[in-house]
């Protein structure tokens, strides 16, 4: 950890240019959370790590810094849809950004080395790989570095969830660039992770920022399939997304055939659904992107071949059709809504078959076992939170180390706390039968055991002493345990090619149940359907359903004419304004440009841009 009692702290001086930077080029009234030490540090030459959530502002805390520092900043970022975005961003502003990708023509590159050695640049984004050729270090070397950061940082580690066997190499900038400050900055890093990305980077005297992963405009909850049926699921996913027709969201999908097959589905019920996945060629890929970027009330359906560096600011929901492999990846995917602070939802579908998937997807990967028991745990540990009945938030608050995070109040569990049922002698009944019954039978079979109604049964079952000891649970109230019992890791589902078995899972953890050491405890189902419960509103944000009509006006012709904008620089639309900056301007229609430079988004770039464009939007609409 950080031993920087001795150091001096900035100069304040430092971080008011910081600041009146964040007010000219950004528009922002004044810093966010933990940006201004991780900034001031940055000023002052030292190393840092930067751990905030999603939507926490991480870009600004490397951006400012680089701009404030002499020479180039170099950004290493691991996607080009990420660098496409963020460069693209940046020109709107009127700083002088660049990136180098593969996807570059050579006489391109070449013009973006000579603007570098002008000094006519202030920002350069490369990718791992790019970084890793000799010639590309070569004339960094003979370019003087303002700093260089290295976004998504978790994905150095192999104990993160986004390994990248190409950030590996990034350890070397220590040795090239032995005077330049190095800043490494990610949303998602448990302690574990926070340790590897130091020791790889070899950030040893950085100081570590993490702020809370507290996201409260999001609203979460998750709910349990009611069969392994696909038809079941995308059905409910279809439904899902017909509630909330009109807004833009994500929805995750476990396979490319699944994905093809929702987005179908989605778009026979008139949405406006795009398919997006590995199997489709990076140009279809990139199409299909912009599609998403540009349109109104788009839904992505996706694996996650889609989402790291997708910055899109006004995702109103992520759907979850097949649960993600642990709560990183969770965080991180439900992270994608409501990057703008308003309201927006993650909705995480869940069932016994995808643990199983899960696990045996893990099983077959080739990785050190090490790493590989770390990834069934971290499996283990998102399912036992999907089927728990802590407040969504805060369980993954904790996982992350935030041990005193509150309940959120807004999430499934907090709205309707569930009842829970101690069934700890259920459930060692539960793991005995699956035992004695020598794991070769699935999940129907062993109840009709526990609950003696095999049919034609044999002595030497009618023999066990754990047939027809089931009596006090009904079916359902069986089934229950036993798929809890999965998510909890205590039994595992075999497929057995189509005619699945359980066995017992960790023996460890199973000993613990049998002892009475580990209680078991289920959600009560529902009686009956529940009352649609009022929605609460999660954010303190404008939402631009509640507009009243003058305002709601505005806001379509501001839309209207950004949408234009966006079309002609061939940029999404969220680049040149933000929803919440547009819904701003129509809330309080600023009459001259002094009052439009007021609005949080706006900086002087965006003023000299469009400022006159914007007051006669607003002067037409009236
Ligand atoms: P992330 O941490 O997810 O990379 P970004 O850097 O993309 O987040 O920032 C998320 C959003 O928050 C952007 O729209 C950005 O302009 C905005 N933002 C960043 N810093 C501030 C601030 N100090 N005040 C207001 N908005 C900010
Ligand atoms: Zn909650």
């Amino acid at each position: 950890m950080p031993a920087d009692s001795l150091t001096v702290p900035p100069a304040a001086a430092d971080l008011g240019a910081a600041r009146d930077l964040l007010r000219r080029v950004w528009g922002h009234g004044d810093f966010r959370g933990l940006q201004p030490g991780v900034i001031a540090q940055a000023l002052a030459g030292r190393d840092v790590l930067a751990v905030l959530p999603t939507g926490g502002g991480k870009s600004v805390c490397y951006q400012i810094p680089a701009l404030l520092r002499p020479g180039l900043g170099l950004v290493v970022s691991p996607l080009i849809a990420l660098m496409t975005d963020q460069v693209e961003a940046l020109k709107q502003q009127g700083v002088r950004a660049a990136r180098l990708d593969s996807g570059l023509s050579m006489d391109d590159r070449a013009a973006v080395w000579r603007a570098a050695r002008a000094g006519e640049l202030d920002l350069l984004y490369v990718s791992p790989e790019g970084l890793a050729q000799p010639h590309t270090q070569d004339r960094l070397g003979e370019l003087p570095l303002s700093l260089i950061a290295i976004d998504e940082a978790h994905c150095v580690s192999q104990w993160g969830h986004d390994f990248r066997p190409d950030y590996r190499t990034l350890g070397r900038l220590a040795e090239l660039f032995p005077g330049t400050p190095r800043m490494a900055v990610t949303a998602t890093a448990d302690q574990r992770t926070r340790d590897d990305i130091l020791a790889s980077l070899r950030l040893n005297d950085a100081q570590v920022f993490v702020d809370s992963f507290a996201r409260p405009n999001l609203q979460l909850s998750a709910i349990a399939k009611e069969s392994a049926s696909r038809a079941r699921t995308d059905a409910a996913v279809v439904d899902l997304v017909r509630e909330r027709r009109g807004k833009s969201g994500v929805v995750y999908c476990g396979s490319r055939d699944g994905c093809e097959r929702v987005a179908q589905a989605l778009r026979d019920a008139g949405i406006n659904a795009i398919a997006y996945h590995a199997g489709m060629d990076a140009g279809e890929r990139d199409r299909r992107l912009e599609r998403f970027l540009a349109e109104d009330a788009a839904v992505m359906v996706a694996t996650i071949a889609f989402g790291m560096g997708v910055d899109k600011p006004d995702v109103r929901f992520v759907i979850h059709a097949d649960p993600p492999g642990s709560l990183e990846a969770y965080w991180q995917e439900i992270g994608r809504a409501g990057r703008d602070g308003d309201p927006a939802e993650g909705i995480t579908l869940y069932g016994p078959s995808d643990i199983a998937w899960t696990l045996r997807r893990l099983e077959g990967r080739p990785m050190d076992e090490a790493v590989k028991a770390a990834q069934v745990r971290k499996a283990r540990q998102l399912f036992a939170m999907l089927d728990g009945a802590v407040c969504r938030p805060q369980a993954v608050r904790r996982y992350f180390g935030e041990t005193d995070a509150a309940p959120c109040g807004v999430c499934d569990i907090c709205g309707d706390p569930p009842v829970l049922d101690e069934v700890t002698v259920p459930a060692q009944k539960a793991l005995a039968a699956v035992q004695r019954l020598g794991e070769r039978f699935g999940r129907g079979r062993v109840i009709d055991h526990l609950t003696g109604r095999t049919k034609d049964a044999q002595p030497w079952e009618t023999a066990l002493s754990t047939w027809g000891v089931g009596a006090e649970l009904s079916l359902n109230a069986w089934r229950a345990v036993i798929d809890h019992l999965m998510f909890e890791g205590l039994l595992v589902e075999d497929p057995n090619e189509g005619k699945p078995v359980l066995r017992l899972g960790d023996p460890a953890m199973v000993r613990a149940v049998y002892r009475g050491e580990r209680a078991i405890a289920v959600r009560r189902a529902p009686e009956r359907a529940r009352p649609e419960r009022p929605r609460r509103n999660a954010g303190r944000n404008l939402a631009a359903e509640a507009l009243d009509g003058p305002t709601r006006a505005r806001f379509d012709a501001l839309r209207a004419w950004r949408r234009e904008r966006a079309a002609e620089q061939h940029v999404p639309p969220y680049v040149i304004f933000q929803d919440r900056t547009l819904l701003e301007i129509a809330a309080i229609r600023p009459r001259d440009l002094d009052a439009l430079a007021g609005i949080s988004g706006v900086g002087t770039g965006k003023l000299d841009r469009y400022g006159a464009a914007v007051l006669a939007v607003l002067a037409q609409a009236d």
